[in-house]
Parts: structure tokens; sequence; C-alpha cells
């Protein structure tokens, strides 16, 4: 039922998918979803969705395959059982393991997925309770090397820019990201910018797709070569007067290898960079990237960069993203309305919980990091506990995460709302740690990853639930519960407060008559102060999200302000830096962890499809988006069909050092990669095409190379 006469009642929520945090109104009757519909009032997408959002009613009632009730192995088949007995032996497992192990022979791998109070939480449990930095996230495979970039070039992470730069930018420069298909709203405003105005688009990709639709300027350059294209954009605005001097004196700091540098040293560095070199490692013709570099630099225009996983996907990714904020940096254009660097993300509260709350192992509540005394003291304070119960080293980062689990130093893994045997790269290597490892999923519907569970607890999805997400723009979003979950899955949020007491921790979870609030409210106390501020629960409640720092309820700066910066009417501080000057860092170019070769000669490369979100297990229960994209396909550039006489729809099977998948050949379409490349969509389960990949990750992010590794390709 569609008519909104029908319904009982509306609720306000982002959307469910992607880290764009759409506004949606969900419309409920009988304790239904019977319609979701645009938020007009919503300021990120104005009433607009993109086909993932449209569903989600659909998603709401696919109810047939949804886990519905606990199950435990026994005899090595999974079995239905009550919440207590699946409970119990999970309080009893971890329990049994921290007392003969230790506190890191357990662990949690949570999501981007999850609300910002069940990230705290878990935080609190897994640092504060527990005492183990043994907490990670999903978010390490997507945009760890975005925070990264922020956080060596401006010191804190975060950008600086938001959504409404967009109407305000002359000039877009989106590299490694697909946003036609991978943030679709954001594409249709750049669209609707490009349409109404004199304004440009600079591509770099090496694959061409949806999103080349509207670009001015195409820079198809070979896999690998991100920093040198960039160093080569950055010699030429140097070298043609395009700089903002008065800007580079005022606010950075240039450096090379740990080393501070002056603007000379940095430009005979970059002497290894110019057009004509940098076309030899690129393979595009050096006119275009000395007109790429002027018109980033027009004066006349502001200049917003856009990015993702093309980007953060690689063992380079970190120094990627700070040769795109040297862009920046050297011409000014920077934390001003059109300008900007801004890195976008791929799940709901990516930036909410993974990256503000600290799921990740290097990290405490409100961006603190469990390295730094001070922030060891705050939280060990906030939470009533004793300071040395944090500990003071990072733990595990994903891939170590699973290794740890494949040696058995790990005994205990609980994943929720994520899918690693899916998403993991090189999954072979991993298999047997997951079969081994006592593993307890909650998720809400069977996935790759339950196969391997000891434990299968159902939880509740979306509006079955209380939260808050924060999305790419710093924007902190709630939703209510809407409807009831089906059968007796429920929240995640529960689940980890049950587990919590029965534990032993019940005096650090006192959360009474209404734990999202009290929860949130304990979180917010922490952020006061620290410039990442947050709004009291109410105030969510009633808007349409609030982007922090938020002070007095209120959005006071749409990007970071520092009061006491000179540029404050620009609106410019990197305060998290010890002067408050960002850097300018002189990167090289290194290339994939894994070139291609004679025995394996073509690029892989993974990414997404609009139909499909991540690993599918939402999309796939939806019948129209599964009919538009049932199975996933290798798309090969015609000049390699050709050779290989290969055609649309013929089996090929791709085969790496590490594992081999036959799927379909697709030449031309929605994507074509350039000649010597592959491209796999990764949402499909039973065609895995993370058996091929490889699980090099770049040395300070650690986030893994999805986008490159060496294949050969023949027949099936
Ligand atoms: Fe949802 Fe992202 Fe689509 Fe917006 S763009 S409707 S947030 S999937």
């Amino acid at each position: 039922a569609n008519a909104s006469n029908e319904v009982d009642k509306w609720t306000k929520a982002p959307c469910r998918f992607c880290g764009t945090g759409c506004g949606v109104l969900v419309g409920v009757k009988d304790d239904k979803v019977v319609t979701v519909k645009g938020d007009k009032k919503n300021p990120v997408n104005k009433g607009f969705l993109c086909v993932k959002g449209y569903s989600l009613g659909k998603l709401m009632n696919a109810t047939e395959n949804r886990l519905t009730k606990p199950q435990i192995r026994r005899n090595g088949r999974l079995v239905e059982t009550d919440w207590e007995t699946a409970l119990n032996l999970i309080a009893k497992k971890y329990r049994k393991y921290i007392d003969n192990y230790g506190p890191d022979s357990v662990s949690i791998y949570s999501s981007g997925q999850s609300t910002v109070q069940e990230g705290y939480v878990l935080s609190k449990l897994m640092k504060g309770a527990i005492g183990t930095n043994n907490l990670e996230c999903n978010a390490r495979l997507c945009m760890a090397s975005a925070v990264g970039g922020y956080l060596t070039t401006f010191g804190k992470d975060e950008p600086m820019g938001c959504y409404d730069d967009i109407e305000n930018a002359d000039l877009f420069f989106i590299i490694g990201a697909n946003m036609a298909e991978c943030h679709p709203i954001l594409y249709a405003r750049v669209v609707r910018r490009v349409r109404n105005s004199d304004v440009k688009v600079i591509m770099a990709d090496p694959r061409e797709t949806r999103t080349h639709k509207i670009s001015d300027l195409d820079l198809f350059m070979k896999p690998g070569s991100d920093v040198a294209l960039l160093n080569a954009i950055s010699y030429v605005i140097i070298d043609e007067g395009l700089i903002d001097e008065d800007f580079i004196n005022k606010h950075t700091h240039l450096k090379q290898n740990g080393k501070e540098i002056n603007l000379d040293e940095f430009k005979s560095f970059l002497k290894d960079y110019t057009p004509k070199k940098a076309a030899k490692i690129t393979g595009l013709d050096p006119k275009d990237i000395r007109k790429a570099a002027r018109m980033f630099a027009d004066p006349k225009r502001e200049s917003l960069s856009l990015w993702t996983m093309g980007v953060n996907q690689q063992v380079q990714g970190v120094f990627i993203n700070n040769a795109i904020h040297n862009l920046h940096l050297l011409t000014g254009k920077i934390c001003r309305p059109g300008s900007s660097p801004l890195s976008l993300t791929g799940q709901p509260s990516a930036c909410g919980t993974a990256r503000e709350v600290g799921t990740f192992t290097h990290k405490l509540p409100a961006h603190r990091i469990v390295a730094n005394k001070k922030h060891r003291e705050e939280m060990a304070k906030h939470w009533g506990i004793d300071v040395d119960k944090i500990p003071s080293k990072p733990s595990y980062h994903t891939m170590a995460m699973f290794e740890a689990i494949n040696r058995g130093d790990i005994k205990a893994l609980w994943v929720t709302t994520t899918n690693p045997a899916q998403s993991l790269p090189n999954f072979n290597k991993y298999r047997k740690g997951l079969e081994d490892v006592f593993l307890v999923v909650s998720d809400v519907y069977p996935t790759e990853t339950t196969k391997y569970a000891d434990v299968i607890l159902p939880s509740a999805m979306w509006v079955e639930k209380e939260g808050v997400f924060g999305n790419t723009e710093r924007r902190t979003q709630h939703f209510e519960k809407a409807v009831d979950a089906p059968g007796d899955a429920k929240p995640d949020l529960w689940q980890f407060l049950e587990v919590a007491r029965k534990l032993g921790y019940g005096d650090l979870f006192p959360y009474k008559d209404h734990p999202e609030r009290e929860i949130f409210e304990e979180y917010r106390e922490c952020t006061l102060g620290t410039g990442k501020d947050l709004a009291p629960y109410d105030a969510y409640r009633q808007k349409r999200g609030l982007m922090w720092p938020v002070v007095d309820g209120n959005e006071t700066a749409r990007r970071y302000v520092a009061p006491d910066d000179p540029y404050v009417k620009e609106g410019i501080e990197f305060y998290g830096k010890p002067d408050g000057k960002a850097i300018i860092y002189a990167r090289e170019n290194k290339g994939p962890a894994e070139s291609p070769d004679e025995k394996y000669p073509f690029v892989l490369s993974t990414g997404r499809v609009v139909e499909h979100w991540h690993t599918a297990t939402m999309t796939m229960q939806v019948p129209e988006l599964k009919k538009a994209v049932s199975e996933t396909y290798v798309e090969i550039h015609e000049d390699d069909a050709r050779r290989l006489n290969i055609r649309s729809g013929d089996i090929v099977k791709l085969i790496s050092r590490r594992g081999e998948l036959e799927l379909k050949a697709k030449i031309g379409g929605r994507g074509v990669p350039q000649p010597g490349m592959l491209f796999v969509p990764f949402f499909d389960r039973k065609r895995l095409i993370n058996l091929v990949t490889i699980d090099a990750v770049d040395p300070s992010s650690k986030e893994p190379e999805y986008k490159i590794c060496a294949v050969k390709m023949r027949k099936a």
C-alpha cells in the first residue's frame, strides 16, 4: 500500500544504506511499514531518493528469510534456541577465555551500520569493562585511509566541508569515485549544479563509469598512479604561479620524509612529476594534466574534491589523500563555501559510529585515542573505572585481527551487522580461522558469515529499533522505533547490554527506562568541549539532523571553525596541529602491492553497482533489485575481449595467486575498464570475488587494496 491515507503515522529516519544519509519518511499502519518516501524537509536529499532508498519499504517487509530466532551450534548443526540459552553461552565462553587467557583473547568486530549508541556501548564494554582494545570496525575496509589523510594533513579527522559546498562549487574534481552508482543523491546534486551554471568537472579514474557523463575532462589514469597524477597537478600549479603563497605561509608547513622543507624544495621534489614524466606513470596526455591543474587552480573558481574507495582502497591510500589535500592547501581553496576536500563514506554511520564513537581499535569516544594518556584518563573518569583498565596500545586492525584469529590468539569473535566472510580480501586465507574461533554473529538475514557461526543472534533492523547515525558531512540523525522486529529478533544494543550484565559489568551499564537516550546523553557529555560537541538527544528527535560541532543545541558552523583562528571569517582552522597549521606532504608514487606481469597480466578492481549495497544481504531480499542485477560479472575492455575471443555472457575464469572464480563476461555497458583492467562488483555471495583479491594493506591506515591486484583470465 502506498497511499498516504492508508498510513497511521509517519516517522522520519536517515536511510539505512549509504553514508550520504538521505532523509526518509516511513509510513506505518498496523505495525507494518507500508511506504517509505523521500523527506523533503531533509537538507541532504530534499525529498529525493535513489533506487535503494525507495526500496526500504519493500526491505522492511521482506521477512521471509529473516533471522527470527537465536541459534546455537550443536554437534556441528545450527539449531534454534531461546535468548537466555544463547546469551548465557556467549557470556560463559567470553568469561572463560578472559579468565584463562586474558582480555586480549576475546574480540568484537563491529560495523559502520551500527548505531552511535551501539558503538558507544561496545567501546565501553571492550575498552572500559573487559580491558582490551580488540574492538574493530568494518569501516577499516572503506575509509580508514581518508581518516589517515585528514589526521596527517590537518591533525584531526573528518572533513571540514559539507554537502552545501556542492551548490557553491564551480569545479568538481572527482577522483576514485563512481558517484552516479555509489552516491547517487549527491551525484544528482552535482548534476543539478553542473546543468545550471558554467561549472566544470574533472574525472580521474582508470575505469569509465556512469559518472563520466558529466565530465569535461577525463583522466583515465593507470591503476595505482594517483599520487603521480596529483603530484603532477601540484607541479603545474606551482610552475605556473597558481599558488596562494600568502595562504601557504600562514597556514601550512611542508614536509618530506618527516623533515620540514620549503616551497622551493617541494618544487624540486615535484620535478620527478612534471606532466611529461608523470605521463609515463599515469599513461595520461601531459596536456590534460596541465589542463586539470589550470582548471582546479583557476582563482575565479571554487574547487571541490570528492573521492571515495577508488582512492582509499589502495596501499597508498593515505598518501593519495594527502596529495589531494595538497591541491587545496597550495591554492588556498579550502574551508570556504564550494572549496574543500570532501571524502565520501559508504556506510550510514561510518562517521558516527566508527570515527566519532571509536569502534576502531586505536580509538576512544569523541575522537579520542587510546595511545593518548590524557584521553584515557578522561574516558576512565567518565566511565568511573581505573585508568589502567584501558590498554594504552592499539590492538589489531581488521586484517591483523583475522590473522590473530587464524593463529588462535583470539579465541572468541562477535561479528555485528557486517559480513567478513564475504567482504574480507583474500578470504581463502581467513576461512580456517572463522571455522575454529568461537563465533557469534548478530545480523538480520543469513549471510556468508553466519555459515561459520557458533551462535546466531537475530537482530532488529533499522526502524525496528531506535538509534542515531552520523553521515559523511558530520550530520547526526535520529530515528525512532516505528515497528516491531519479526519473531524474536532484538536490537543489537539490547544484546550487548544483556551480555555485558551477564559478564558481571552491570554497574557500568545501568541504563533502565530509555537506554538509547541515556547512552546518547552519556556519550554526548564526553564530546562537550572537544570541538565535536553534540546536542541534547531531544534536539535530534525534533530536527532533520545537526552537523557537529553543535553549541547550545544549534549548528554554529557548517565547517570546523576555531574562534581564535585569524582566518575565522573564511572559516579556516586546523587546530588539531599544535601550531594550527596543516601539512603539505611530498609523497612519492610507489604504485600497488601487486602489479600485473607476464603470468598475471590483468589488473583486477572491485566495487559496487547502484542496485546493491555492499554484500547485498539486504538488497538481494528486494525482488526488483535482485531482478535488476541478479549476479555479478566481470567487465572487460573490448580490445582484450577480442584478443582472447571472449564475448559478453561467456563464462570466464579469473585466477590470482590467491584464488579463482568463474563468472560471466561483460563487454560494454555501465562501466568500461581500460585495456588490461577488469572490474567485478563484489555483492554476489554465490560468486565471491574476494577469493581472488589481495589482502595487502596501506602501511599506516591498514586499509586493504581492493582496487588493485594481478590476475589472469581465460575462458572457462
Ligand atoms: Fe539511501 Fe544512499 Fe540512496 Fe540516499 S543515496 S537513498 S542514503 S542509498
